[in-house]
Parts: structure tokens; sequence; C-alpha cells
């Protein structure tokens, strides 16, 4: 996707309709900083204010996405073009997530130890025994919270495929904070065929 195509698209469909751009975000219900960022080809609009924002230009999504008023007799390729390149968006932003669910698994758990290793210093030095605690407990909670994040990571990025059905599916935070798992394989029961299996976690749809 073209953004400063699509953006040039958006400020041309907006005036076309005789809206500024403070008008154009006030109708949205968004700051028109926002709208100076589309425009500008510095940011997409948010999938929440797409269906509003092509009803204002009078515009369909195909459109916006292609960033021209797409005619009929190739509209069904440009939709196919538009759905794949969103595809493979998401298998990158899937990817780019998960490898920082390790990058701040590994900063977390130096963390950790470095607080563990200044309570055991002050400990050494015959502090009292508080001064142990407040800094193990500060990088107990960071831990916890960056493990929180990571679980929330694995459940919304990608799939998880049945080992029996091969159905692939998001499942809820509930199933996946809850299930036994080895690394990223989880042990879960699928919605599609009910079976108990180890999950994969995989990024592409197919
Ligand atoms: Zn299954």
């Amino acid at each position: 996707m073209d953004q400063s195509k699509i953006g040039r698209f958006i400020a041309e469909r907006r005036k076309a309709q005789g809206m500024t751009q403070m008008q154009l975000a006030e109708r949205l219900g968004i700051t028109d900083r926002a709208v100076s960022k589309w425009e500008t080809g510095r940011s997409m609009p948010d999938s929440s204010v797409m269906l509003e924002l092509c009803g204002m230009l009078k515009i369909t999504v195909n459109d916006l996405l292609c960033g021209e008023a797409v005619s009929m007799e190739n509209y069904k390729d440009r939709t196919e073009e538009n759905l794949l390149e969103m595809v493979r968006a998401k298998e990158t932003a899937d990817r780019r997530l998960l490898s920082l669910e390790v990058v701040s698994g590994v900063v977390s758990v130096l963390f950790l130890f470095a607080m563990i290793a200044v309570g055991t210093v002050f400990m050494t030095m015959g502090q009292p025994l508080w001064m142990f605690f407040v800094p193990v407990a500060a990088g107990m909670i960071q831990f916890i919270a960056v493990a929180l994040y990571a679980l929330r990571i694995e459940q919304v990025a990608g799939y998880y495929v049945c080992a029996k059905c091969g159905h692939r599916y998001v499942p809820t935070y509930r199933s996946v904070s809850m299930a036994m798992h080895m690394g990223r394989t989880r042990y879960m029961k699928c919605p599609e065929c009910g079976r108990w299996s180890w999950q994969k976690k995989s990024v592409s749809r197919e």
C-alpha cells in the first residue's frame, strides 16, 4: 500500500467535499493532527474510523486502500491485492511482536537478577532487611508485568494450529494463560474439533 498516495487521495476527497482538516477531524471525533498525518502519508487511518471516513469522503474502503477511485472492471482484482497486502502486513507485525516478546523477556529477567543482586549487596553491607526486599519486590513486579504482557502477545500474534485437525484460531487470553506450554507450543482444546493437543504457534494464516 502506498501511504503517501493514499494520503494525497484523502486530502483530494476531503477538499472535494468542502471540508477542512479540522472539520473532518471533528466529525470523526479525532484530532486534526491525525488527519494531517494521514494526508502527508505518515500514518494510515485506524480500522475503527475507516468505514466512517470513507462514508464522509464518499469512497469505498477499497478506493481508500488503493489511493484512487477504482474502476468497476478491475475492482475485484484490486480488492484481492489489498486483502493480500493486509494479510502480509499483519504477518510482519505479528513477527515483530513475537521478537519484541523475546527481547523484553530477556531484559526483564536481567533486571530481576540485577535487583536481587542489589538487595544481596545491601544485606552483606549489614543494611536493614527491607533494603533487601524493596529492590527484589520491584524486580518481581516488573517481571510479572512483562510476563502478562508477553502472554497477551502470544495470544493475539498469529494463530495456534490444532495438531489434530489443522484448524487455525486465536484463543482467548484465559485459555492461553491457563494452558501448559513448552516454549510457545501450548496444550489446548481446539474450538473446531474439540480435541486436546499440543498446538504450535504460526504467524501465517495458511
Ligand atoms: Zn482441531
